[in-house]
């Protein structure tokens, strides 16, 4: 089976959620974030147009504040995000700036998509970034996204923020990194006659309910949100690929078409 379109790519979104991020002790990750960082400045070196979308604002703020679990108060998971994105953009530079990769910070409120002065600065900064080989680093503005009662003001999970942002920066693939190496029919670890799928052109319902079963994800972001977010992006011509962040340079191995991860892929697109 074709991976031609996966190839083909130019304009790629980047997802890595807070577990990726964190080893077992909740610290950061170094190791795998300097890995992606190599991987994704390489691809810029590539001519690839690179954009970053990042969790764990609380995640990194409650290891800076050493606090061992998230609090249910939002006011302090406010505090916390302030602090932790300040903590995982310091690292981000860091790691980037060894590979002479210069990164953006961009925080998102669902105002981008609401009004359409906020949309389009946020299209002209996105596109004055990429422009001049700066990965855009993405995440939600957690210190002032709040959930009201009966007025949304927030994306909620990263997946469907990765995939709004796949859709108005017209990219040619998302790529959602993650705890698992793709997605299954079944849990791999229990279930021997599991099985990853390779490439889907469609997600059916019956897919979306293998994702809800709770046994076929050990991801916190769950795979119910990847695979609607994979969803939305066929409809607009756009792939998805679900694959382990156990080791970035995967996404080589991806981006050349080997059996990487879980990929969807519009039918029209390909041969
Ligand atoms: N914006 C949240 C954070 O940075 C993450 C949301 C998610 O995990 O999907 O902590």
């Amino acid at each position: 089976m074709s991976r031609q379109t996966i190839k083909q790519s130019k304009r790629i979104v980047v997802k890595i959620g807070t577990n990726s991020l964190l080893d077992d002790n909740n610290q950061l990750n170094y190791r795998r974030i300097d890995r992606l960082a190599y991987v994704l400045s390489t691809l810029v070196q590539y001519k690839k147009e690179v954009i970053l979308v990042t969790s764990g604002a609380i995640g990194v703020g409650c290891a800076q504040l050493n606090i061992a679990e998230r609090p249910v108060a939002i006011p302090k998971q406010q505090a916390i995000a302030s602090v932790g994105q300040v903590a995982l953009m310091t690292v981000y530079d860091r790691f980037f700036g060894y590979y002479n990769q210069p990164v953006g910070q961009v925080l998102l409120t669902k105002d981008i998509i609401d009004f359409p002065e906020s949309y389009i600065n946020y299209q002209n900064s996105m596109n004055a970034l990429l422009n001049n080989q700066i990965i855009p680093i993405i995440n939600e503005n957690d210190a002032v996204a709040v959930e009201e009662m009966d007025h949304h003001t927030r994306f909620g999970d990263n997946d469907t923020l990765s995939g709004m942002v796949a859709r108005t920066t017209a990219a040619d693939l998302l790529i959602l990194l993650t705890d698992v190496d793709g997605f299954y029919s079944g849990n791999p670890q229990s279930d021997a006659s599991a099985k990853r799928f390779k490439v889907l052109y469609e997600v059916t319902d019956e897919l979306m309910e293998m994702a809800g079963d709770k046994g076929s994800t050990f991801s916190t972001g769950g795979m119910q949100t990847k695979l609607r977010a994979a969803k939305q992006l066929l409809i607009d011509q756009i792939s998805t690929a679900i694959m382990s962040s156990h080791d970035p340079s995967d996404i080589f191995s991806l981006l050349d078409g080997y059996d990487i991860g879980t990929v969807f892929i519009p039918e029209t697109k390909e041969d």
